[in-house]
């Protein structure tokens, strides 16, 4: 803590001229070109991410249209001098013609009446009066209302500047009466090199560290897209080190946030089926001090943009994200399947919103992501298991209907059946139907203690937790207990040697004398440990398994018989 106070870098360094707005340009020659050709629209909407430099351009146009000697630039635009009056005036922010309003805080119809009175004042010291009206969506639709009519006939020689991060919000009355800009987000490339040249200028100055290349490129990405961000965090940085060079280190751990390439990592393992790496990446953040819930709110955000890019490859435009790494994301997620981003989303997310209610938050993440990691079988299975649920019910619904087999519906329209379902008394069921129809078990919802075997496999090894999610048991028979699994992945996994002896040792706590662990998976027998991200194959795969078996259960291919129909879908 040995910097001095110095001015906020932010302030230092925004842009005086429309040269220096980075990232921008095609706005900047938009608004040169018509200042040099006298096309000024008395209204603009600058809209875009934050600290993208809405209001550094919305001052720079105040400015050029104020500046009594403008310079030409190398493209024969107009460009702000930096010399007269009025500019060195405006840079001081001491000039009387530039007002500026937030709209957050002020967004009453009463803030506008009193800007509406003003508005019809000459301008006192420039050519131009202009109003910059910051979040403008912040105001409330009786504000917009009383706006509009000031915005339809401004008086002349007043300008107005519309600055928001959200246009959506902005009614569309508004956004007709203005001439619209979109603000990019910042190439991370661009950034960068812009803090590169602050912090030799700096330097040079005196009383500031230099900064390694790549802590420089991690500020850069910490900023997504917007140099504010980018030098505030520099600004906090500089000073919250007394070394001479500020490392990556130090910046990841004041920012506390997950980098591109940490999260890029961790889903590739995810994406890769490659539990250990995941494991492995998920202990090495916690160990450098990182929260379940940072790592689960920055993952969800990631899995979100590979969504996104997955389903639009223009959907960077709501992103905003660099295009290099909208680029990679979309390569990320080429192999991939929607269902199973989406899926990918709604997981991580539900782990995040039970973390925040739980004690166990790291255990939960884990076995959150684990079984993410397991691939598109799991969301197969999940599938499964719901539509067997939904089978049984209307089984059962069938079995306590009292109705001759007259009314045995001719389509395999199941539910007008269910329905009208009522409880009737066995000596009326349906002659059709066996004695002896049951729920199926497929679920391993056998028995309490195997819940608890699955627990103290749990305390051992997250992820056999997770492999055997959806794991069938039998009772242990002279000494052996035999595991049922659906996908012959988690199988070959569990049946690691280290795997092995978590689940012999769990099991010797529960059922005591166990002598060995069997695993099987039903008709697998020659079937190979899946390629990765082969997905569609696989599914198939569980599907076709799936219907087989189901087939083969007596209550069910009476079910099918019943309704003349055959089992057309297993997911959904
Ligand atoms: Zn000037």
């Amino acid at each position: 803590m040995t910097a001095p106070a110095r001015q906020n870098l932010y302030r230092k360094y925004r842009p005086q001229r429309f040269a220096e707005l980075s990232g921008q340009e095609h706005i900047s020659r938009t608004i040169q070109s018509a200042v040099s050709s006298d096309r000024i629209s008395h209204a603009y909407m600058f809209s875009g991410p934050r600290g993208t430099g809405k209001t550094s351009a919305a001052r720079l146009l105040a400015k050029i249209l104020n500046c009594l000697n403008p310079e030409i630039d190398s493209r024969g635009l107009p460009d702000c001098c930096r010399i007269c009056s009025n500019c060195q005036r405006i840079e001081e922010m001491n000039f009387m013609d530039i007002i500026e309003i937030d709209a957050a805080s002020n967004n009453s119809v009463e803030d506008i009446r009193q800007m509406r009175d003003k508005v019809k004042y000459r301008p006192v010291e420039g050519k131009y009066k202009i109003y910059i009206i910051d979040e403008v969506h912040m105001l409330s639709g009786s504000a917009f209302n009383a706006f509009l009519k000031t915005l339809e006939e401004p008086p002349p020689n007043v300008l107005f500047v519309l600055a928001t991060t959200d246009p959506q919000k902005v009614p569309a009355t508004i956004i007709s009466r203005c001439q619209c800009f979109d603000f990019h987000s910042v190439s991370r490339r661009t950034i960068q090199a812009r803090l590169e040249e602050i912090v030799k200028l700096e330097s040079a100055e005196g009383q500031f560290p230099d900064f390694a290349a790549e802590a420089l490129a991690m500020i850069a990405e910490c900023a997504q897209g917007g140099f504010r961000d980018a030098l505030s965090l520099l600004d906090q940085i500089a000073s919250s080190s007394a070394e001479p060079v500020i490392s990556l280190d130090h910046v990841l751990n004041m920012t506390r946030r997950l980098s591109y390439s940490t999260l890029k990592e961790i889903s590739t393992a995810i994406f890769a089926h490659d539990l250990a790496n995941l494991v492995r990446n998920l202990n090495d953040l916690y160990f450098r001090g990182y929260e379940p819930l940072t790592i689960g709110r920055d993952m969800l955000e990631y899995m979100r943009r590979c969504m996104l890019l997955k389903i639009d490859a223009e959907a960077n435009q709501i992103l905003y994200l660099p295009s290099e790494q909208a680029d990679e994301i979309k390569a990320q997620v080429t192999p991939l399947t929607t269902r199973f981003l989406i899926g990918s989303v709604t997981r991580v997310e539900r782990a995040l919103m039970n973390i925040r209610n739980s004690f166990q938050a790291r255990i939960l993440l884990e076995s959150e992501l684990i079984r993410l990691a397991m691939g598109e079988e799991i969301f197969a299975t999940e599938a499964l298991e719901k539509r067997v649920e939904q089978l049984e019910q209307k089984l059962l619904a069938v079995k306590r209907l009292g109705s001759a087999p007259a009314a045995r519906p001719s389509t395999r329209a199941v539910s007008p059946v269910a329905r009208s379902a009522s409880p009737v008394s066995a000596s009326t069921r349906p002659a059709y139907l066996p004695e002896n129809v049951v729920p199926m078990t497929v679920v391993s919802k056998v028995g309490d203690r195997f819940t608890d075997f699955v627990n103290a496999v749990g305390t051992r090894s997250n992820i056999c937790r997770a492999l055997l999610v959806s794991a069938k048991f039998n009772q242990p028979e002279k000494g052996i207990l035999t595991i049922q699994l659906e996908q012959s992945f988690a199988a070959s996994k569990l049946k690691e040697e280290k795997n092995i002896a978590f689940l012999l040792e769990a099991a010797r706590e529960i059922f005591g004398q166990v002598n060995s662990v069997q695993i099987n998976v039903p008709g697998a027998t020659t079937e190979v440990v899946p390629q990765k991200n082969n997905h569609q194959e696989q599914i198939a795969k569980i599907d076709e398994q799936a219907r087989q078996k189901l087939l083969q259960k007596a209550s069910i291919a009476d079910a099918v018989e019943v309704f003349g129909g055959e089992i057309i879908d297993l997911g959904d």
